[in-house]
């Protein structure tokens, strides 16, 4: 069946009404509709954190089918830091959609393709001289990192951290650490893949960020030897795996042991990386150079584009022919990149991470003062989280915490989940969202642990 009635609005962007507006339940009619056609068409491994259909987005709100407004605390998993449509990132796509839409760049290439690498060799870390390569998701450019690695380096083992995640692709869920629901079932999994335990200071008592790397460098040399390993990745701060933001002095000590080891530093910057935490990237906070960096979710406005970017002599290794796929640095991809990089510069959106980060560990912070339950607020810029605990025994609470998002989203709020243990709530807000709807959407949520 199909309702008759067309929904109020379809433009989305940043001139949608920017309030938090409930007209019907959480879902309403329309979306329950679209639910219904979606259990009947759509994979059930393909899930979704909140039931609505979504008809327009912008700014710092999310709009249904049934006309609710939702505050979007969550970015589509941190990829619309420029806000959903943002005008130059409409304008540079639509040009572009009405000049060519696709040759494969390693068929013929386009100046998009080219002007999106100069400025990833610009903004991420590091002086030396750097080539990218763009691909269209995060697991790919992942694997791709990983590639190039080995074969620049002609060693094949590669160590991901506890809690990592890194992709659902072959070689990524190996990477990845989670096991439901990323891994279980799906194997078996590429061989030369290793863990190393990570710097978790809520939860390792308290190891400085040189003994957690110590450690850590312990267990690659006993179990697994510089002279087989092409290269180390790590997430700056882990992302599914429960924001994770390392002891300082981590992530400066692995990456010296990788220079004196002639290991691969891969930073995974997937979901920190393009002014999320108040810099280009969160290497920076660390004052960290990585030999590789990968990037994806916040690089594009919401097109799918992912990329590669590091030493020249690393990426320049593999063969011609060695690295691409058919779609990889789409022309309409990278015209919304360059639109969306523009835009992180010109509206001063790195600072505004940082003003919004503000905010948001003021008032966590003030929760957890409030509230035991609340173990621990960390988290840098715009991207920040609380771990719920039972108070008594510190351990994890993932009840409570699918019960406060739960409430949040019943009340019009976006929020999403993750960590190892299921009981992190993370905030991913657009860059473009309002103090206005920001500090309401934390008093739902704050309400929500009051109901819980
Ligand atoms: C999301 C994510 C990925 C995977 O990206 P996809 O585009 O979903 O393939 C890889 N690494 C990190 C850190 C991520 O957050």
């Amino acid at each position: 069946m199909t309702l008759v009635d067309t929904p109020v609005i379809t433009a989305g962007g940043p001139s949608l009404t920017q309030e938090r507006r409930l007209v019907t339940a959480i879902p309403g009619p329309r979306s329950q509709e679209l639910l219904a056609r979606k259990a009947e068409a759509v994979a059930s491994g393909v899930g979704h954190t909140l039931p609505i259909s979504v008809v327009a987005a912008g700014g710092g709100v999310i709009v249904d089918a049934d006309g609710n407004s939702l505050i979007d605390l969550g970015s589509g998993i941190a990829v619309t830091g420029v806000g959903n449509s943002a005008p130059r990132v409409v304008e540079a796509v639509t040009a572009q959609l009405h000049s060519f839409t696709h040759t494969c760049f390693t068929v013929s290439p386009y100046e998009g393709y080219v002007a999106v690498a100069e400025k990833l060799n610009e903004l991420t870390p590091g002086a030396h001289v750097k080539r990218s390569a763009l691909f269209n998701s995060g697991a790919e450019a992942v694997e791709n990192a990983v590639k190039i690695a080995r074969h620049f380096t002609k060693k094949q083992a590669v160590v991901a951290f506890d809690h990592a995640y890194h992709g659902r692709t072959n070689l990524t869920m190996g990477l990845t650490a989670k096991n439901i629901p990323y891994k279980s079932g799906f194997g078996p999994f590429a061989s030369e893949v290793y863990r190393a335990p990570l710097s978790y200071p809520f939860r390792d008592g308290g190891l400085s960020g040189a003994e957690a790397a110590g450690r850590a460098i312990s267990v690659i040399e006993k179990q697994v030897g510089a002279e087989n390993l092409a290269a180390i990745i790590i997430e700056p701060i882990q992302g599914e795996g429960g924001f994770i933001v390392p002891a300082a002095g981590f992530l400066p000590a692995i990456v010296e042991w990788c220079r004196a080891n002639d290991v691969v530093f891969i930073a995974d910057e997937v979901q920190t990386g393009f002014a999320r935490t108040g810099a280009w990237f969160a290497s920076e906070h660390e004052g960290i150079v990585p030999d590789l960096v990968v990037t994806a979710k916040g690089i594009a406005g919401g097109l799918p584009l992912s990329a590669v970017t590091g030493r020249a002599e690393i990426m320049d290794s593999a063969m011609a022919g060695g690295l691409g796929g058919t779609y990889g640095g789409n022309p309409l991809a990278c015209a919304a990149a360059l639109a969306t990089i523009e835009t992180y510069e010109e509206d001063g959106l790195i600072d505004r991470a940082r003003e919004i980060g503000a905010v948001l560990i003021g008032r966590l912070n003030a929760l957890r003062t409030a509230d035991p339950r609340v173990g621990d607020v960390r988290g840098r810029g715009a991207m920040v989280a609380m771990e719920l605990v039972d108070p008594a025994s510190g351990a994890p609470d993932a009840a409570l915490t699918s019960a406060v998002a739960a409430y949040a989203h019943a009340n019009g709020v976006v929020v999403l989940t993750c960590g190892t243990y299921g009981n992190v709530i993370r905030f991913l807000p657009p860059l473009t969202i309002s103090d206005e709807l920001l500090i309401d959407g934390l008093s739902v949520v704050a309400e929500g642990l009051k109901h819980a």
